[in-house]
């Protein structure tokens, strides 16, 4: 349910509604736009005769039932496009933000290396994996917090944010001594203890699309960590689980549309994992930015074929910094932009 202050209600009456609902055991959603107040009433079950007793207080325009299962990612309470502060980088601007760095980092020179060379052709927020999901026991699972410290080190020592992936409930409060957004992995979209765990911290979540995850239920994804307080949501297409097997997963390219119209959250893709083969990220990434998307993720490793996780689709510094301009023209032919190379901004100050 949303509830739609009239235009010039005052702080007093949109205070009185708020403190009206919590009374009633619900929650309260508060979007200020410029003009209108909406604020969003979320618990079940709704009692029947709450759009009365709501509709009746002072600075009440009118109270809407919304049917849709995701409240919090939808436009009806907030019909503002999100957009995400980090460390100076903004997301969901005009802004195209690219995301880059290793699959995992697994040494200091090697993420540091990978920073400075991302970061030179344009990319804003470092990547790299610490603890990693592998399907296999048996491959490299991360240096854990040592990985952490690494990626951080190198995040600071470029003037870049830096996202990697959580993967246990446990283990959000020490990722978050690390990292300025955390990561959702595919394989844990639907860990909704996990989702909620990260709801209820202050840092920004991209949540990767599951490979059979539907463009509903990954909007739920991104409800159950709003639901917890935490509005900074970030979704990322990544690929699907289809028949198709000449490329790693299939990227669904519409999903940036369809999500892009249903939410308000930023939408990424990352053509990385999607296409499993170096040879298809540049198509893939110049196809995202074709789509939509807020931003990119890409890995970029400074020796892929030695990596030690998803070695065949990292691309090299080369191969990255060959792309960032054609990206750059594609965001330009879209009425968007890309940050020009070595252009950064951290913490507030401006390092390029
Ligand atoms: C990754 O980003 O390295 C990763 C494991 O991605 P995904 O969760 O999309 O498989
Ligand atoms: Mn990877």
């Amino acid at each position: 349910m949303i509830i739609v202050m009239t235009r010039g209600s005052d702080r007093e009456q949109v205070n009185t509604v708020v403190e009206r609902v919590k009374s009633l055991g619900l929650g309260a959603h508060l979007s200020e736009g410029e003009e209108v107040t909406i604020i969003g009433v979320v618990g079940s079950p709704l009692p029947s005769e709450l759009e009365g007793t709501l509709e009746s207080l002072p600075g009440v325009e009118r109270v809407v039932r919304i049917s849709k299962r995701f409240k919090l990612t939808g436009w009806d309470f907030h019909p503002q496009p999100t957009f995400i502060d980090v460390g100076g980088v903004r997301i969901g601007g005009d802004e195209i933000i690219m995301i880059a760095g290793p699959c995992s980092v697994e040494s200091e020179e090697q993420t540091v290396s990978t920073a400075k060379s991302v970061r030179a052709a344009g990319a804003r927020i470092l990547r790299g994996g610490a603890y990693k999901p592998r399907t296999s026991p048996y491959e490299f699972r991360g240096l854990g917090e040592r990985g952490l410290e690494i990626l951080a080190k190198a995040g600071q020592e470029t003037g870049m944010p830096v996202i990697t992936e959580v993967m246990s409930p446990t283990d959000v409060e020490l990722i978050g001594q690390y990292a300025d957004i955390y990561q959702i992995g595919a394989r844990n979209c639907q860990n909704y203890l996990l989702l909620e765990e990260v709801g209820k911290t202050r840092k920004p979540v991209m949540i990767k699309r599951g490979a059979s995850v539907s463009i509903e239920e990954w909007l739920l994804a991104a409800e159950y960590v709003m639901a917890q307080g935490n509005p900074d949501v970030i979704l990322c297409e990544r690929g699907l689980r289809s028949f198709e097997t000449a490329t790693r997963f299939t990227l669904d390219i519409g999903a940036v549309a369809v999500a892009k119209q249903l939410s308000h959250l930023p939408v990424f893709v990352d053509p990385s994992h999607a296409a499993g083969k170096r040879v298809y990220v540049a198509s893939m990434s110049l196809a995202g930015v074709a789509s939509g998307a807020d931003g990119l993720m890409i890995e970029v490793h400074p020796s892929p074929d030695h990596a030690m996780s998803d070695a065949a689709q990292q691309l090299t510094f080369d191969q990255f910094d060959e792309l960032v301009p054609r990206m750059r023209s594609v965001a330009q032919a879209v009425g968007r932009d890309l940050a020009p190379s070595g252009a950064n901004v951290h913490s507030g100050a401006v390092i390029a």
